[in-house]
């Protein structure tokens, strides 16, 4: 072997390393999902057409990372989240959990994933069965899917109760009994009895008050640092997962117009949508955040994923539209390292 055939051999050794550090890193990856509804018509119900509330996503959640998935409503971001937990299937693509493709496994073999995948919902109050105590609730997943013993469970939902900064002695009480910022984190205890990786937030604070938003945040923040969790971040607005997520999502008509490390979305929006999302999010003067932005608004309303426009969804509602959006889907091109954009004014 020549000194040169040593050369190339360690760049491609070196290459290969890196690459399978890059896999490794990786804990889920969602690839090219869709999820179509049919919509029915007709006396004999037919299906006439379909719902494409989830059209053709992909991206990577590397482990200990948030994701943000901001969105407004109707754009496919709770059906994202279903998709990847299963709890919905899939129409077309993959779901790579932990390098294996669960995205049409069978049920038994899906249980043993969903231990590691768990979700937060908006609304705790349907979630939550109200006739189950807290400590029910917190020990169910428990009691179903692990062989720990009744003493077991016991001081697991104690230990989580004060995790989430609630008491002890709150495990023989009700739902009805707590206010909705305490029920979320019920909802975040019980999400957290069987240890999980990954963890889907879909909205988990959009119905507290505002004033609670930042406790319950924080909490979340302060447990996905302790346990190691990796999260998918869902919200209506930018504003919200500004502090937690690592990267962000946009989301428009069940398609990612734009996703980008944080700073990036925030400082460098691309996606004439995400310009507009970040204009609606009042400016709060805290010296760093203060950046002067140029107004993008939008008017009109999101169309029917029954019957998106052609070309680019955005079209309809974008001030910069031109000749191609009509005509060409735009694809998400990387325009700078890590930050891609669906849109026709970058390519
Ligand atoms: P988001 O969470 O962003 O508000 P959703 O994922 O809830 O959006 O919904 C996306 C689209 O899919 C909406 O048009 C919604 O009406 C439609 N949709 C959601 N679930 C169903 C369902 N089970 N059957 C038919 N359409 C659905
Ligand atoms: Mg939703």
């Amino acid at each position: 072997m020549t000194n040169q055939d040593k050369h190339v051999a360690e760049l491609t050794r070196d290459h290969s390393d890196h690459q399978q550090l890059l896999d490794q890193d990786t804990l889920i990856s969602v690839k090219n999902v869709k999820k179509y509804f049919p919509v029915k018509g007709g006396i004999l119900k037919r299906t006439v057409g379909h719902i494409k509330a989830v059209d053709d996503v992909s991206f990577d959640i590397k482990e200990g990372e948030t994701l943000g998935v901001v969105g407004e409503s109707g754009s496919g971001k709770s059906t994202l989240g279903r998709v990847i937990l299963r709890l919905l299937e899939p129409t077309d693509g993959r779901i790579l959990f932990e390098g294996a493709d669960i995205a049409h496994i069978g049920n038994r073999k899906m249980r043993e994933h969903r231990k590691n995948m768990q979700i937060v919902f908006q609304d705790p109050l349907a979630s939550l069965n109200p006739k189950m105590s807290v400590g029910e609730l917190i020990e169910e997943p428990l009691l179903v899917q692990t062989s720990a013993t009744k003493a077991e469970r016991k001081q697991k939902s104690i230990e989580l109760l004060e995790k989430v900064g609630l008491r002890a002695s709150d495990r023989t009480k009700y739902p009805h009994e707590f206010s909705g910022g305490q029920r979320q984190r019920i909802s975040i205890a019980r999400a957290l009895a069987l240890n999980p990786k990954f963890v889907i937030c879909d909205e988990p604070v959009s119905a507290l008050d505002v004033s609670i938003q930042a406790q319950v945040l924080n909490l979340m923040k302060d447990l996905q640092d302790e346990f190691g969790l990796t999260y998918l971040f869902i919200a209506h607005d930018l504003g919200v997962v500004k502090h937690i997520s690592d990267r962000v999502a946009v989301m428009y008509l069940g398609r990612i117009a734009e996703i980008a490390p944080k700073d990036e979305i925030y400082k460098n929006p691309k996606h004439p949508y995400t310009q507009a999302l970040l204009t609606s999010i009042p400016v709060v003067d805290t010296g760093e955040d203060t950046i002067q932005r140029e107004k993008v608004k939008i008017s009109g309303e999101l169309p029917s994923p029954a019957d998106p426009p052609s070309g680019c969804t955005f079209r309809t509602r974008c001030p910069f539209v031109h000749d191609r959006c009509a005509a060409e889907r735009p694809e998400l091109k990387e325009t700078e390292n890590g930050h891609y954009v669906a849109c026709h004014l970058y390519t």
